[in-house]
């Protein structure tokens, strides 16, 4: 797996750090928002499987409020890297409406993910919603969005793994996160 490995980006220590100060951050301006109504309406954290699944782990225990999950799935890049058509592949369990969301983001690349989910949960009537995103790489933005909370920048249009983000399935598990080595790219 390591071998596949072009560069490390961000070492696992420089993430449990970032990721520190993401959820003390977002604990910060809850609490600032909801006050006395945290502890019964907290809010719901909306992981966007697979890749934000270790991220939402960590941010969320990092996180110092009352937190909900849920999960929804939504397919356009296949097993490779191309992008393609954005098809909703499981939806929230539970709704949405005068509910504070935050959406925990994998990687924000050209923005269509990311534009196409925003419209989906705003149709939704949250009372707020906020974009998290664990890496927001500018190179080929197409869509103007607006991240309320960027765990890192990536300048370089390059293919990362790790940290729950994988290639055709694999390298998720790789405690930090690395450019791939174009052999390792079959595509
Ligand atoms: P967008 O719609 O912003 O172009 O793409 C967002 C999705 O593409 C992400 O949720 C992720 O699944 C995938 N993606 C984009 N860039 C990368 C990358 O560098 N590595 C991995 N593993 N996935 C990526």
């Amino acid at each position: 797996m390591h071998n596949d490995i072009e560069r490390v980006l961000f070492t696992e220590s420089q993430i449990a750090q970032r990721v520190r100060e993401l959820g003390q951050q977002i604990s910060h301006e809850y609490t600032k928002l909801l006050g006395e109504k945290l502890s019964q309406e907290p809010p719901i954290a909306v992981g966007l499987l697979r890749g934000a699944v270790v991220f939402l782990a960590d941010l969320t225990r990092a996180m110092t409020i009352p937190v909900e999950y849920d999960f929804i799935a939504v397919s356009s890049y296949g097993m490779g890297s191309t992008p393609g058509q954005i098809q909703l592949l499981k939806d929230l369990e539970k709704p949405i409406a005068g509910r504070h969301v935050l959406l925990v983001e994998d990687i924000v690349d050209t923005g269509q993910t990311l534009a196409h989910l925003i419209e989906l949960l705003r149709a939704r009537h949250p009372a707020s919603l906020k974009i998290c995103a664990l890496l927001d790489k500018t190179p080929r933005r197409t869509r103007n969005v607006t991240i309320d909370y960027v765990g890192f920048t990536l300048a370089e249009d390059a293919f990362v793994v790790g940290y729950g983000l994988d290639y055709a399935e694999r390298y998720r598990n790789l405690p930090y996160i690395a450019a791939l080595k174009k052999s390792a790219i079959t595509t």
